[in-house]
């Protein structure tokens, strides 16, 4: 603890003597407003000389007593002592302290201060709330979702105390609200299907997949392990179907899908290992990462800051810090900043949990890591056009379905890669397409799809269309009758011949031709986001000039270089629990 103390004195230090010598304010007294969580003003009063900030004072205060009262305590002298408006809110009194920094901010500004350069970075001698509370364990985890909880499990395994910060009220992230396929060559449950498949031709589908511009090391590091991991899995509890599948953009049938709805399986996994293991595995949630340190002297990664509901967490991982905060698709000004093959992003909704606002790459910012491919930003053509989510998708797996436009026309090879297919989607009118598939599907109208709902449920909800005829599908979905029949005569030919069709599809189970059929509307979703921060085959983060940053290690989707230009449907939740498992074991040997 005393040396995260010292790092701090010692910024502050710093970041005071860079704001001596010239005249920064007009000096005076000027006043500032503010409406705070009742929509009454907070009225300040600041007091500058030429070259500092002397004093704060609250001129009118409105806010709940007791809940606001760290805030005014705290904030107007954390901005004094640090000389900055980049202070921290004050956990419990977000509103408050928001108003606060505002009026003061209001008021600097008629002192004619450069108000960008005072609310640059996070100010070190930031706020501390009341309660300040300081935990130690072997390894730190930031983010409880599949590659955290993973990491936290296998580092436990391997010996370690852990903390886990999760910013959220839950745990789980996107991984929890997956589709939950899982690429593994698995020649156990392949064979038997006739399915031939080697650990090379999984390794050349996610390098050629991603344009070649995957780390080949990664890659390999991904393919060799997802099945040795998956068996990890297994041992802890987790249940995967006997079937293997080919999963959107996956190219090839080599995908697990779990017995439990979307990603719970792996959620309740780990967490019912961590649930066993409380008096060593301490979780947090509500408690969002805010700052890593690195001592000074060492340059090894020491300590993350949190702020939790109550308090401020100052958490030192003795052995390591892992970063497993998962991706950015749900941030819209990052995908703004960082897209450059997509139309706007701005507008496109997202498969992804709130949380997904790429916390992890300003971590590793902090202390020096490398961040690479943030540009390569992966959409599906499967979202839910009122909500982005995947839920709703009937599709059951790649070979059993075709995707037609509002003319009822097909229009790509549905066994493409995921921004092939979306690509093409953008194409269409209204970016808009059907799936369109038959009861092969659904024997039954209690059959689910991988989002737990009944093909019943999702018809009775206007969710889907469902027809005795490929006419009556055309007319209740408002396509061409005579397109849509051509369409699937189209595949029906093509799945006798075995391919490949006029669009180059070669992935082909059942025709198209047993009643009921089945429509549902899907648009273009923001998914994943392949980019992030650099790692070696051993989870070590990477600093920018090529250098592993001790003690410090990155898994999941926060992290770069696996998946290149576009990542192959089935490969995320290998990648999570390899690279978490990896991480955890490594941090815990340090
Ligand atoms: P991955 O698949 O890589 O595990 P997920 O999205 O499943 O990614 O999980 C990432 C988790 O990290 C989410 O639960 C998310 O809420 C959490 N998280 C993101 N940013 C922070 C942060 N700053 N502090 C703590 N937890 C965070």
């Amino acid at each position: 603890m005393k040396r995260v103390v010292q790092i701090l004195l010692t910024l502050l230090l710093v970041f005071s003597a860079a704001s001596c010598g010239k005249k920064l304010y007009t000096p005076g007294s000027y006043e500032g407003a503010a409406p705070g969580i009742h929509g009454k003003d907070v009225i300040v009063e600041v007091s500058v000389d030429e070259k500092e900030i002397k004093e704060i004072k609250i001129l009118q205060n409105e806010e709940t007593p007791g809940l606001s009262d760290a805030a005014f305590e705290r904030i107007p002298k954390a901005i004094i002592d640090g000389q900055t408006l980049a202070v921290d809110t004050v956990a419990g009194a977000t509103y408050s302290s928001k108003a606060i920094i505002a009026a003061v901010t209001e008021a600097l500004a008629a002192a004619g201060a450069d108000i960008a350069a005072l609310s640059e970075g996070k100010a070190e001698a930031d706020v501390v709330t009341a309660a300040t509370e300081n935990l130690e364990a072997d390894v730190v985890v930031i983010g409880a979702g599949g590659a955290g909880l993973a990491a936290a499990v296998s580092a436990h395994q391997n010996g370690a105390t852990v903390i886990i910060l999760e910013k959220m009220p839950q745990v789980g992230g996107n991984t929890i609200i997956s589709g939950a396929a899982y690429n593994a060559v698995d020649p156990e449950r392949q064979e038997p299907l006739g399915i031939e498949d080697s650990i090379e031709k999984h390794f050349t589908q996610t390098y050629e997949g991603g344009d070649k511009l995957g780390e080949p090391v990664l890659i390999r590091t991904l393919v060799e392990n997802a099945l040795p991991t998956l068996h990890w899995m297994e041992s802890m509890g987790m249940e995967f179907k006997d079937g293997i599948f080919t999963v959107l953009g996956g190219l090839w049938p080599r995908a697990h899908k779990p017995v439990k709805p979307l990603g719970t399986g792996y959620i309740e996994t780990l967490m019912n290992y961590i649930e066993k293991n409380e008096d060593s595995i301490l979780l947090l949630t509500d408690t969002r990462a805010t700052n890593i340190y690195k001592d000074k002297d060492t340059g090894r990664v020491t300590a993350v800051k949190a702020t939790g509901p109550d308090s401020t967490i100052l958490a030192q991982g003795n052995k390591a810090v892992i970063i497993a905060t998962g991706g950015f698709g749900n941030d819209v000004e990052m995908r703004e900043k960082y897209n450059k093959i997509w139309p706007s992003l701005k507008n496109i909704k997202s498969t992804n949990h709130p949380g997904a606002t790429g916390d992890g790459l300003a971590l590793a910012e902090q202390v020096g890591a490398d961040l690479i491919g943030l540009e390569h930003i992966q959409l599906l053509p499967m979202g839910d056009p009122d909500t982005g989510s995947l839920a709703g998708n009937i599709e059951q797996g790649v070979e059993n379905r075709i995707f037609v436009n509002k003319e009822g026309k097909r229009f790509v090879d549905e066994g493409a890669r995921r921004d092939v297919m979306t690509k093409a989607l953008f194409e269409q009118e209204d970016d808009f397409m059907w799936i369109v598939l038959d009861s092969h599907n659904y024997p039954t109208m209690d059959t689910k799809n991988n989002f737990n709902e009944t093909i019943g449920e999702l018809v009775e909800q206007g969710r889907a269309y469902m027809a005795d005829t490929l006419e009556e599908l055309a007319e209740q979905i408002d396509v061409d009758p005579e397109n849509l029949k051509a369409a699937v005569a189209g595949f029906n030919a093509a799945v006798e011949k075995g391919g490949p069709d006029k669009f180059g599809r070669t992935l082909f189970d059942e025709k198209i031709d047993t009643p009921p059929y089945f429509a549902g509307a899907r648009m273009p979703t923001v998914h994943h986001t392949m980019g992030g921060i650099k790692i070696n085959t051993e989870a070590q983060v990477i600093d920018t000039e090529g250098n592993v940053i001790p003690g410090l290690y990155a898994a999941g989707e926060t992290t770069g270089g696996i998946h290149g230009s576009n990542r192959l449907g089935g490969n995320a939740l290998p990648d999570i629990h390899v690279f978490g498992k990896i991480a955890g074991a490594n941090a815990a040997a340090e």
